[in-house]
């Protein structure tokens, strides 16, 4: 089965493309559906969305992402990140108080998830090639003295102050939830510019609100992350929002072991044997944060941290005894329909 040609979103960690809207039948008062897609982030967005100044409202959308790649992204020497990544080992720094927040909530989940979500992995990301696709193994001293510069509790966020590093070489990384977060904005401006339903695709990140192009809920194909092209199943969402992690997309090969870019921060290398995880939330941020956490958590540990956010649910891939293989598991709010994938 086709999933685009169903109409059905595919949820990987980088999709180059969304389905084509298949619109429902048509109702001049909601407006006409428009789709737009950008690359932004380093992975292409798609925007489909119903209202009557659609085209306007998308615009705007993609503002506002753009906004938040100029202020987060720390591939962007410019970026408030960037000069806190520079400064902030020496001296207090300055942040606006969208910025503090994100770093505060981006705390949040690194304590409640016991460490595993640690917006301080930088120095481990860009060690291993993940930041820019060089990908090599390190010698164990080299991680040895990465991990010495990671570290979310030598973070520290100050209201009055701004942020600063109790070490330095600290390198934060909000990789593994801002582009959550920018969904969320998006959606934001969106219901703001009147639309009425609409879809932010940011590859593994999606958000949703009102009645799909087909009308009810929108329906979204979790990937095979071994099987390219093949879907596990198919999980629906009236709104809210649903991520994946896992190594798909960036990652590699070496001697039969595949290094994804999501790290153990207790060993400071790649997390081994989960495949992927998806996390559907109330939120783009909480489904970004938490999907990459329970990554690193894995199955049980997972699910009892999933405990604390009675509206999250999630679904585990991780990998089987024999090659190829793999097991999944989810939690009990997590609906999926398997038989769609056949
Ligand atoms: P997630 O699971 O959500 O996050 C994984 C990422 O989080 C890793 O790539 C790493 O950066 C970080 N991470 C790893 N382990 C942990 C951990 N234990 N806890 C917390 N974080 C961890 N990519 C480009 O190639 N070019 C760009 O110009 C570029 N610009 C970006 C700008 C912004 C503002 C953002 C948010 C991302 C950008 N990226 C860019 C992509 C980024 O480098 C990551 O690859 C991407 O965010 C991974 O998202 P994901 O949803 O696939 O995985
Ligand atoms: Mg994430």
């Amino acid at each position: 089965m086709n999933p685009l040609a169903a109409g059905i979103g595919y949820l990987t960690a980088a999709t180059l493309a969304t389905a084509p809207v298949a619109a429902g039948p048509p109702d001049p008062a909601a407006g006409t559906w428009r789709t737009q897609a950008r690359y932004l982030m380093g992975t292409v967005w798609t925007i489909e969305a119903q209202g009557r100044d659609v085209d306007r409202a998308i615009d705007e959308a993609f503002t506002e992402i753009r906004r938040l790649d100029a202020l987060l992204s720390t591939y962007r020497p410019e970026s408030a990140l960037s000069r806190v990544n520079r400064e902030a080992g020496r001296r207090w720094v300055g942040v606006s108080s969208e910025t503090r927040e994100l770093l505060e909530r981006s705390l949040g989940y690194w304590r409640r998830s016991g460490g595993a979500f640690d917006p301080t992995v930088g120095a481990l990301v860009r060690l291993w090639g993940f930041k820019y696709r060089d990908y090599r193994v390190p010698a164990a001293a080299e991680i040895d003295a990465a991990r010495e510069k990671v570290g979310a509790g030598h973070l520290r966020v100050d209201p009055a102050r701004g942020v600063r590093f109790a070490r330095s070489g600290l390198e934060v990384d909000l990789g593994a939830i801002a582009k959550g977060y920018a969904v969320d904005r998006a959606l934001e401006r969106l219901r703001a510019g009147g639309i009425r339903a609409a879809r932010v695709d940011a590859g593994g990140n999606q958000g949703v609100f009102g009645p799909s192009p087909a009308g009810g809920a929108w329906s979204f194909g979790i990937r095979h992350p071994r099987a390219e092209g093949e879907i596990l199943g198919v999980t629906a969402l009236a709104r809210g929002a649903i991520s994946t992690s896992g190594d798909a997309e960036r990652g590699f090969w070496r001697d039969g072991v595949r290094y994804g870019h999501i790290i153990d921060p207790q060993s400071g290398r790649p997390v081994r044997g989960m495949l992927s995880v998806t996390v559907v939330a109330p939120t783009a941020e909480q489904a970004d944060a938490l999907s990459t956490a329970l990554y690193v958590l894995g199955t049980e540990r997972g699910t009892r941290l999933l405990e604390e956010y009675p509206d999250c649910h999630a679904l585990f891939v991780a990998a089987g005894s024999g090659p190829g293989d793999h097991l999944l598991a989810k939690t009990a709010g997590f609906d999926i329909d398997i038989a769609a994938a056949r």
